[in-house]
């Protein structure tokens, strides 16, 4: 099969390609950049005023299968992925029960496959059961394709566990990725400790719950020679120690979540819970200091940290109700902001939600190169959308963006060579 992408603008900051040109893919790969490409038989997709950019790769999902299918199960999550422009998600552990073992990690490749919609690199867990006391089994992770280790809901509480833990992953080239939270220090919070909370008279999480264990994990990793992955960073002082321990020649990459960097604390006024996050919303000053830390390369990777719950676990009051948002079928647009803004411009938006995350977790795809995988995404970065909950193909709806105007829309989505999206309709 044949796919001839027409008059694009083509961005592979790998490649250093940023031009106007043809792409045709030919059996799965990429087999040809070219400006007035003929090609008699391919399936041609007009993508005349749009961006063709290599496949996005969310480095932080919540599928929720195996356990919790009522909330998302690994289809409608990879639906959801597509839609928004993914072609390879990570879906994180936390699991009922833990992805911790390598059936598990072959139940979810194979779902993946036979669905044929988004690729699927699981994280197995750091911990056995994701309970913090014993190592999981890397090696057997490893084997079955694992790329990185995670207990993201929690920290690992015991330093010397996860010093051990860094040690036995840096052995196996596994990238940890830490979730950073001091449990007691965040306590029974909701949000954000500081002039809002107060106002809102919320139970706070102060900052330093989050980059204490930042600092501490950074610290960890460096005695264990092994690669440190910072998930959604919220706080100024986190981005301050990371920039730091990159300085130092640490070998320490970090996220943030487009959700983190377009709404602030103050927005829990209204006492929408789909607000509720963990990490929390942070307060405007945080806000800026994650920009900059997206802008000066200290933050490597935007992903979603997509985490479904039903709506009526979300309604509920403020403190009772679940943390976390959806994010996949957001991301691109949220991110997009960034650009209008003059934080990124196309080329380093790319690089953050493609190449890096690609890059990190040692996978094929973050390239339109000759020859490379064909996951492409299509993006038309100037259409404006309203986000509404019949455009939700993620089986749950926890979105505080339904009703928003966004600005640029993913338009079509090919996963090895196979159109999985045309003009924004699943095939
Ligand atoms: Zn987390
Ligand atoms: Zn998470």
């Amino acid at each position: 099969m044949k796919i001839l992408i027409k008059n694009g603008r083509i961005i592979d900051p790998k490649a250093g390609i940023d031009k106007k040109s043809d792409l045709l893919i030919e059996n799965g790969k990429v087999m040809k950049i070219a400006s007035a490409i003929k090609e008699e038989k391919a399936e041609v997709i007009d993508a005349a005023g749009k961006l063709v950019v290599p496949g996005l790769i969310d480095m932080h999902t919540h599928l929720r299968e195996p356990g919790r299918e009522d909330q998302e199960t690994i289809k409608t999550g990879l639906r959801a992925a597509v839609k928004g422009g993914f072609t390879a998600v990570c879906p994180m552990p936390n699991t009922e029960p833990p992805c911790d073992n390598q059936a598990q990690v072959k139940f979810l490749k194979e779902k993946a496959e036979q669905y044929g919609l988004a690729k699927i690199w699981p994280i197995g867990s750091i911990t056995r059961g994701r309970k913090g006391k014993a190592i999981a089994d890397m090696t057997d992770l490893k084997e079955a394709g694992v790329r990185a280790v995670s207990d993201d809901g929690d920290s690992v509480e015991d330093a010397e566990l996860m010093r051990r833990a860094l040690e036995y992953a840096s052995m196996l080239d596994l990238l940890v990725i830490s979730h950073c939270e001091d449990k007691k220090l965040a306590g029974e919070g909701v949000m954000h400790e500081g002039y809002w909370s107060t106002v809102l008279g919320m139970s706070p999480i102060p900052s330093a719950s989050e980059s204490l264990i930042v600092e501490r994990d950074i610290r960890l990793a460096a005695l264990a020679g092994a690669r440190l992955h910072i998930a959604h960073v919220s706080a100024e002082e986190s981005v301050n120690a990371i920039r730091q321990a990159k300085k130092e020649g640490i070998t320490v990459t970090a996220e943030v979540t487009p959700h983190h960097i377009t709404l602030k604390d103050e927005d829990l006024k209204t006492y929408d819970t789909n607000l509720k996050v963990n990490p929390p919303l942070r307060s405007v000053s945080d806000i800026k200091a994650l920009k900059e830390g997206l802008k000066d390369g200290t933050i490597d990777v935007i992903a979603t940290d997509h985490a479904p719950h039903l709506v009526n676990e979300k309604e509920k009051e403020f403190d009772y109700a679940p943390f976390g948002m959806i994010g996949l079928e957001t991301a691109l647009s949220l991110s997009a902001a960034l650009i209008d803004e003059g934080v990124l411009d196309w080329k380093t938006l790319i690089e953050k939600m493609s190449v890096t995350p690609g890059k990190i977790l040692q996978v094929p795809g973050g390239t339109l190169a000759e020859g490379a995988c064909a996951d492409v995404t299509i993006i038309d970065p100037d259409k404006e959308w309203v986000y509404t909950k019949k455009s939700i193909e993620s089986r749950s709806q926890n979105s505080p963006f339904l009703g928003w105007k966004l600005k640029a829309q993913v338009t079509d989505v090919i996963v090895g060579g196979k159109i999985v999206l045309r003009e924004g309709e699943i095939t």
